[in-house]
């Protein structure tokens, strides 16, 4: 089941999992290609728990409002296993498609929506799609308006459909006029950013998840989070509840869309529990907890090799 975990720092996590909670249905590249979708939520969010139980591991869950509102007793149930309940959006809706306006409604009506849950505002937020770029960089000024701590959107990799080529791969304080550098010159009270992990900081492939973490060997990314660590960087991964449950596979979609969204579903269980095995991992707040209590900027990386 993998090498030696890593022992923990006694000031938090070595690194940040976490899973994005939607239907598996409404993934862009799937939304528009099925006419009989079966609601696999539930036992998809089971098999995670157990997983995450059975290697005594808190992650946090970047949950939609809209799924809270439909589920509480779910989003109660991955709250009383330790894990943090945070903002992935109220409808799924990317940035690309919102104005400032219409996205601050989204980040009030999801906190709305898990506060009514759990009774805490989720203190950070991941964008649907990773959609905060250039485009929209209002989404930062939203963020702190409506009262979010961090961020997890900026996919430090330009691919088609998203990301940011040279925004810096380890966590960093928003300066919101520069918002995609690094600014050490900021506090605090600032946003903090958690980026998706890349396999090094001058080989920018996706090692975080979702179909990177499903098309990549394990050791790929296992070695990826080494490089960032080596560093003194967290590695933040991301996966969907979904792609740990084989059943949500349908015939319906082109085979392009059927290959990004189900390729290797049934080995993800293994890829996670080989990673849980070989990593230490937390919550996004946990770090949030570490660098706030440090009362100053993310500590520098060391230097690139
Ligand atoms: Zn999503």
């Amino acid at each position: 089941m993998g090498g030696k975990k890593r022992s923990g720092s006694s000031d938090g996590p070595g690194n940040v999992l976490s899973f994005d909670l939607e239907h598996w249905h409404s993934a862009t590249l799937l939304t528009d290609e099925l006419t009989d979708a079966k609601d696999r939520i539930e036992t998809s969010v089971e098999i995670v728990l157990d997983i995450l139980a059975e290697h005594e591991t808190t992650a946090t869950f970047f949950v939609v409002g809209e799924i809270a509102r439909e589920y509480p007793a779910l989003i109660t149930r991955i709250a009383d296993d330790g894990h943090e309940i945070a903002s992935h959006g109220h409808t799924h809706t990317p940035l690309f498609e919102l104005t400032q306006a219409s996205f601050t409604e989204e980040l009030d009506a999801s906190a709305e929506a898990i506060e009514s849950v759990t009774g805490h505002r989720p203190l950070g937020f991941r964008a649907p799609n990773f959609s905060v770029t250039p485009r929209t960089q209002w989404a930062f000024d939203a963020l702190l308006e409506t009262g979010y701590r961090y961020d997890s959107s900026v996919f430090p990799v330009k691919t088609p459909m998203y990301g940011v080529g040279n925004a810096p791969v380890h966590p960093y304080w928003v300066d919101r006029n520069s918002p995609f550098e690094d600014s050490r010159s900021v506090t605090a009270d600032d946003l903090l950013e958690f980026p998706p992990a890349v396999f090094h900081p001058r080989f920018r492939v996706p090692v975080a998840g979702g179909f990177y973490g499903r098309i990549l060997p394990t050791w790929v990314i296992s070695r990826g989070i080494r490089n960032l660590n080596r560093r003194g960087i967290p590695a933040t991964l991301y996966f969907h509840p979904w792609e740990f449950n084989p059943d949500v596979q349908t015939a319906e979609p082109t085979f392009h869309k059927r290959f990004i969204s189900f390729h290797n579903l049934d080995q993800t269980r293994e890829t996670l529990e080989t990673l849980l095995s070989s990593h230490e991992f937390g919550t996004c707040h946990q770090l949030l907890e570490r660098y706030t209590g440090n009362a100053g900027p993310v500590p520098s990386p060391r230097k690139e090799r």
